[in-house]
């Protein structure tokens, strides 16, 4: 068909599995995904090299499951292997939720408890295992996993894996699964340890690659503020401009006006040049203001996600997310312009109640917590911008409407009762 729009059906996904998707919200498939779907379902080996974040998860989960299918006998036709608990957990609620129009099962072993429990789940019988390697090696040496119709095996996080020093904990168990099997591995990156593994463990296997996101760069420190709104957050901000470390630094806010508003304060009140760059101003303009920035002659850029986009800084010292965006890809794209290239970077984040969901949703894509700071004691809270306030009631209600669709929304019942705002005068 020539178009490089492909849906998960056209990947060679059935429809259970993508009805399963279409609830969890998936609308279409992610790079990883589009790559890895269709290679994993032909039966070959496949060396995936992707960051969590990419949606690497479901790229080998759903083609498993395709391949087993229907629950089928007592002992497991798949393992995937976890290099820790958390990351066992994670995957078997993928797992699940992936299965739900199936009859398939899946049971998770881990360390540190539920040994018994574990050995009951598999006694009762399962089709596939999500296992960190210790516990796994405990149950099979005790005679409770059985691996003789193992069909499939798949190494997630293969490098940190390895870093456990898990290669010789998998030789024995390579030792007596059977020989015609699948084998997949994935890992963030292909290190030389890995490509050793690869060399051992697959047989002709397919190489997949996405490119990583600068995002989760580790040279990143990332953090953040709960701050309640609008106003505290430009205080705050100029608080944190006390501090000469903070040298050159991009401000993300999520409307034009909100940064024009920002730059008219810090404009009066910061040491250093400070610019905004927004849509409303011309490409020239903005490349300019840049150009200064980069240069040293801007200190503070005030900008919005679109002004920002195709526009490369290096060497930003920090960025202050002063909204949370809510296209969340793109706190990677902001992120990613500081601690470039080995440098040290700082992202700060303000994040006021009706922005802790977006929040959440931005630490799932980027697969990990980002460290809530303390506020300052001599923090000064201000007050809400006109109309702030039920904005932020109005967003709030939103999610849990989107969470919950049978929740009908707070404003919905009360258009009629002027008088009992969620408690507020005014
Ligand atoms: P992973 O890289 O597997 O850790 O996945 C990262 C996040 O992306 C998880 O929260 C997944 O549920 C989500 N995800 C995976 N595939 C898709 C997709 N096709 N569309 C939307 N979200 C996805």
């Amino acid at each position: 068909m020539g178009t490089e729009e492909r849906d998960f059906k056209s990947l060679g996904v059935t429809r259970q599995f993508i009805n399963a998707m279409e609830d969890m919200g998936y609308e279409e498939p992610t790079e990883i995904q589009k790559k890895a779907i269709p290679r994993v379902l032909s039966g070959n080996d496949l060396i995936g090299i992707a960051q969590t974040g990419t949606g690497k998860t479901a790229a080998f989960v759903v083609p498993v499951l395709q391949r087993l299918k229907f629950a089928k006998g007592v002992v497991p036709r798949a393992i995937i292997m976890e290099p820790t608990k958390e990351l066992a957990i994670q995957t078997e609620s993928m797992v699940r939720q992936l299965m739900t129009y199936t009859d398939l099962r899946v049971v998770v072993l881990y360390g540190g408890a539920g040994l018994k429990s574990q050995r009951e789940a598999l006694e009762v019988g399962t089709d596939i295992i999500v296992a960190t390697p210790g516990r796994m090696m405990e149950l099979y040496h005790t005679g409770y996993l059985v691996v003789q119709k193992l069909e499939v095996l798949v190494l997630d996080e293969a490098d940190r894996l390895m870093d456990m020093g898990f290669m010789h904990q998998l030789r024995p168990i390579l030792e007596v699964i059977p020989v015609k099997r699948q084998n997949l591995l994935f890992s963030a990156s292909f290190s030389a340890k890995v490509e050793e593994l690869s060399h051992e463990f697959l047989e002709y296997p397919t190489r997949v690659e996405v490119s990583p996101q600068s995002s989760t760069a580790e040279t990143i420190d990332q953090r953040i503020y709960r701050i309640p709104n609008f106003k505290t957050k430009l205080f705050f901000l100029e608080q944190l401009l006390g501090d000469e470390e903070m040298e050159r630094v991009l401000v993300f806010c999520r409307t034009k006006d909100r940064a024009d508003r920002v730059f008219r304060y810090l404009e009066r009140k910061v040491e250093g040049e400070v610019r905004v760059i927004h849509s409303n101003k011309g490409q020239n303009t903005r490349i300019n203001a840049f150009k200064a920035f980069q240069e040293g002659e801007v200190r503070v850029l005030v900008a919005t996600d679109v002004s920002a986009r195709g526009i490369d800084v290096a060497k930003v010292s920090h960025v202050v997310n002063l909204d949370i965006p809510r296209t969340i890809v793109d706190y990677t794209h902001r992120i990613g312009r500081t601690g470039r290239a080995k440098h040290h970077g700082v992202a700060i984040s303000f994040s006021d109640p009706s922005e802790k969901y977006f929040v959440k949703l931005i630490e799932e894509l980027i697969g990990m917590e980002i460290p809530v700071f303390d506020n300052p004691e001599e923090m000064q809270i201000m007050d809400f911008l006109p109309r702030e306030l039920r904005e932020m009631e109005i967003e709030i209600d939103r999610q849990k409407q989107l969470r919950d669709p049978n929740y009908k929304g707070a404003f919905h019942d009360r258009k009629n009762s002027k008088k009992k705002r969620f408690g507020h005068e005014s």
